[in-house]
Parts: C-alpha cells; sequence; structure tokens
C-alpha cells in the first residue's frame, strides 16, 4: 500500500470517514485530500465494497480479502470474553476465601450482617460492569482494526 501520496494521516482515519464517526477537523482533512488523491480514493472504494460485501453476506463465507481479519477480531473477542469469565471466578473465589477466614472466628452477629452486606453490594457492582462489558462486546458495530 503506498503511502507516499502526501497523505498525512493514518489509513485508520479513512475507515473512520467511511463510518462517519470522525471529528469536524479530521473528516475534513480526510476529504480534502480525497479530492487530489486518485490513489486513497481507489482505496477508499475498495474499503466501502469490503464494508457493502461484509453488510450484505453476513451469514455467507467472507471474501477472501476477509480471511485475515475475521478470525483475530472473533480470537480477540473470545480472549476478552474468557478474560472476564476467568476474572470473575477468580472474584468470587478471593471473596469466598475472605468470608471463609472471617466467618470461623466469633464473629458477632452484627459484623456478619455488615460483612455480608458490604460484599454483596461489591459483587452486585462487578456484575453490573461484567453485565456492561459484556453487552459492549456484543453490540460494538465499529470494530476498528489496529495495524
Ligand atoms: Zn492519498
Amino acid at each position: 500500500m503506498s503511502t507516499d501520496c502526501g497523505r498525512t494521516f493514518d489509513e485508520v482515519l479513512l475507515t473512520g470517514y467511511l463510518d462517519g464517526v470522525l471529528t469536524q477537523a479530521d473528516d475534513q482533512r480526510v476529504r480534502l485530500h480525497l479530492e487530489e488523491c486518485a490513489d486513497c480514493r481507489r482505496l477508499m472504494d475498495e474499503m466501502r465494497e469490503t464494508r457493502e460485501a461484509t453488510m450484505t453476506t453476513r451469514f455467507e463465507l467472507p471474501a477472501d480479502d476477509q480471511w485475515n481479519e475475521a478470525p483475530r477480531g472473533l480470537a480477540s473477542r473470545l480472549s476478552y470474553g474468557l478474560g472476564w469469565i476467568l476474572l470473575s471466578i477468580w472474584a468470587v473465589g478471593m471473596l469466598g476465601l475472605l468470608v471463609g477466614h472471617l466467618w470461623s472466628d466469633a464473629m458477632p452477629l452484627t459484623e456478619k450482617l455488615l460483612l455480608f452486606g458490604g460484599l454483596s453490594g461489591a459483587a452486585l457492582l462487578f456484575l453490573s460492569v461484567l453485565i456492561d462489558r459484556l453487552e459492549t462486546m456484543r453490540n460494538d458495530p465499529y470494530r476498528k482494526v489496529e495495524k
């Protein structure tokens, strides 16, 4: 991919331009360059076609030039989800250990209630963050591929 056309921005900006997620300044920078650079216009056209092909063939086999991107995205998503699951298990295990240690002592009822309340609150907060993360992972329509 030739970058000696005078383009002063990263290819990622072209993707962002397609998605319409750029700031006004960046958007203008890309548009001005596209007006005077046939290479980048062609690159842009290819990106748009790839994008449209991806959308219309969602449940079919990806085009040949999609193969190097799709599995990588899937793998990173899987490890992201797995990471959160492991972290949850770890957090629950640590809480269990903590409660087990404290509970074995002759602990007054009020302190038990306080401990239980605090842990429940923390667990709920963690759970909400976890759900939020998983939702974001599933619904994120703008998956930017870092190079
Ligand atoms: Zn260019």
